[in-house]
């Protein structure tokens, strides 16, 4: 059975030595973060994900989800207890605003430990994320009554929460969505529709289910600019907050699916629902994105989750199974064989999971440092700085870490041989479901054109500019420093490269978008690695400082910081080099084709 320990000594080399959270405690809810709390939350969590949803995850993958009489679901054995615990550590709210029952803590805690949930048990993990993810999208746009209504419920996760955006014919394009709203006297709606897929649509975790609906309430204009938001809760609220009858929606019935089988999946059937609308009418796709980029931005976080646990897996076994001799003479004399960490093509394997992971949390936290900026700041200048940083990296963080991170769970599973295949070690399980994280919340292709067509020429490029003068002036100030010389020469070139096809998709792609749709995915793989190799640039000059400082213990950590860095630098960071040579090539070969040839 697969192990996990929850990376806590990197959280806080990342909070302390390279975002210095301490200096932000001018902010809301930052000075309420103290070490002392910083270190029981990273503990705690740890200690719960270790050892309580970790030995979960296998029997969520074995048993599933179960429909029963009712449309009832049942979640695997241990599930209700284990979210018992969840709750009662207060994890779904420890960013929530305490007007509503949260902790108002920074949004970078919670990504730290949303991403040790997801290594623990990512479908277990995905019936709190997702009322996260309802929990913004009603502080955001919640009349005042809504807000008092359910936050404190969700916040404290006695109701949990959806998102329904899916239909049977209509997935990326929103616009063909065709779940119906009817006014009634009294205010209220009255749904009906089927939506599909529906993550957490039913289940035994809570006692009430809050669904953020989308759907067009009758003779609204046709596509995205006629849709709405409404709150359909599965059990009525009395004004009390107590639930009271039945709601008309239930779930119709439950996907079989490759993996992530400990999350009911669900067909969920409107017959006339009561709803409440968020926000004005045919604004729904306006309100429903905040719940998407905040789900977006986790299901980034769940990529990178899976990448992790799948890589200490990796190297614990590769220092264990004995498989042939090093090349230079075998290390091992009195075994039979040698670790298989000691062959080259291993290690390059395990680095090349290990680099990507260490960055991509970095990443995440810079930009949940963002979202804490947004929110928090009462600088305009700074919102606004902050808010584009987030518009720009989200499809990034989205596309690249989920799509990284399941070709890590492979590589992964590559270094069990055999026996990775087969059930036992735990490995194929994180590739099933790694699977899904590339193709839900906007398919990674869609992320990428979000990327390429919308966020670059937003506000005459004016994230891209920011984001490339931060990269840029750090190249800068540090590029006279013999010592960040690995760091910062590498990351020039490939910024380079990023500058070269911006410009070519601007003399290319304005009159041609062919050209910016079949360069799309490499440009945002680009863009990832460009952040990424910027946040290795950030950490090996934090741990260099450290190793000057004394280091404190943790010298051997900060040194193999400066090792992985490199290698990133080396064995990954080139490969801008071919994606800026792919997207050039344009789209000719891409599109010439006759579709009936395919
Ligand atoms: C396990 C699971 C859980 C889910 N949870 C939820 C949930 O909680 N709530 C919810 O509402 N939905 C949920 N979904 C649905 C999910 O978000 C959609 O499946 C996803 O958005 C893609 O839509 P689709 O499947 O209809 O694919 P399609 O939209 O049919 O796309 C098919 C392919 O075509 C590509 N494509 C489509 N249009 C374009 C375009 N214009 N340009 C380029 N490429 C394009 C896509 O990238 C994709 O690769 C879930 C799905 C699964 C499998």
């Amino acid at each position: 059975m697969p192990s996990y320990q929850a990376p806590v000594d990197d959280a806080r080399f990342l909070l302390n030595d390279v975002f210095h959270i301490d200096r932000y405690a001018n902010l809301r809810g930052f000075a309420d973060a103290t070490p002392d709390v910083v270190e029981a939350i990273l503990s705690e969590a740890a200690k719960f994900c270790e050892d309580v949803l970790t030995p979960l995850n296998r029997v969520g993958d074995k048993e599933g989800c179960k429909r029963g009489n009712n449309a009832s679901v049942t979640t695997p054995t241990g599930f209700k207890a284990a979210f018992k615990q969840l709750v009662e550590g207060g994890w779904i709210g420890i960013s929530a605003p305490p007007e509503f029952g949260g902790q108002g803590l920074p949004m970078i805690m919670t990504q730290l430990v949303n991403e040790f949930l997801g290594s623990a048990n990512l479908a277990f993990s995905m019936y709190s994320g997702l009322t996260q993810g309802a929990i913004a999208a009603l502080i955001t746009h919640g009349s005042a009554e809504q807000k008092a209504l359910y936050l404190p419920k969700m916040i404290a996760g006695v109701w949990t929460g959806t998102m329904n955006l899916t239909e049977p014919h209509c997935g990326t394009d929103l616009g063909l969505i065709r779940t119906k709203a009817v006014k009634q006297v009294d205010g209220s709606y009255k749904l009906t529709g089927t939506k599909i897929f529906i993550s957490a649509g039913e289940h035994d975790l809570a006692d009430n289910i809050i669904h953020l609906v989308l759907a067009r309430i009758e003779g609204a204009p046709e596509g995205t600019r006629g849709l709405s938001l409404f709150v359909v809760p599965k059990l009525l609220p009395n004004p009390d907050g107590s639930t009271g009858t039945r709601n008309a929606v239930s779930c119709g019935s439950l996907e079989e699916k490759m993996g992530i089988h400990g999350n009911a999946t669900c067909v969920m059937n409107f017959d006339g629902a009561t709803g409440w609308l968020i926000a004005e009418e045919n604004r729904g796709l306006h309100a429903m994105f905040t719940m998407m980029n905040e789900a977006r931005m986790g299901v980034g976080v769940q990529g990178l989750a899976l990448s992790e646990v799948a890589y200490q897996n990796a190297a614990a076994y590769a220092k264990e199974r004995l498989q042939g001799r090093a090349l230079t003479g075998a290390k091992n004399k009195d075994k039979p064989a040698d670790p298989i960490i000691v062959h080259p093509d291993v290690r390059r394997t395990l680095m090349t999971i290990r680099s990507f992971n260490e960055a991509a949390r970095a990443l995440v936290m810079w930009t949940a440092l963002a979202s804490d900026l947004h929110r928090r700041s009462e600088d305009e200048k700074t919102t606004q700085a902050a808010d584009d940083h987030m518009g720009l990296l989200t499809p990034v963080i989205k596309g690249v870490l989920t799509d990284t991170g399941f070709a890590n769970c492979v590589l992964a599973q590559q270094m069990f041989g055999g026996h990775g295949y087969i059930a036992e070690h735990g490995m194929e399980q994180f590739v099933r479901d790694a699977r899904i994280t590339m193709m839900y919340e906007g398919a990674n292709g869609i992320q990428a054109l979000d990327l390429v067509g919308r966020k670059l020429p937003k506000d005459g490029g004016r994230a891209l500019q920011a984001f490339l003068a931060e990269v840029q002036a750090f190249i800068k100030e540090q590029g006279g420093d013999a010592a960040m010389k690995p760091y910062v020469e590498p990351l020039g070139k490939a910024v380079g490269h990023l500058q070269q096809a911006t410009m070519w998709f601007m003399a290319n792609a304005l009159g041609k978008p062919d050209n910016a749709g079949a360069g799309s995915t490499d440009y945002m793989h680009m863009f990832g690695l460009v952040a990424l190799g910027y946040m290795w640039a950030k950490m090996a000059l934090a741990a260099r400082d450290k190793l000057k400082a004394g280091a404190n213990g943790s010298a051997d950590r900060m040194n193999a910081k400066l090792i992985t860095g490199r290698f990133f630098m080396e064995r990954v960071l080139p490969e801008t080099a071919a994606q800026l040579a792919r997207i050039q090539s344009g789209a000719a070969s891409t599109m010439e084709l006759p579709a009936e040839q395919f």
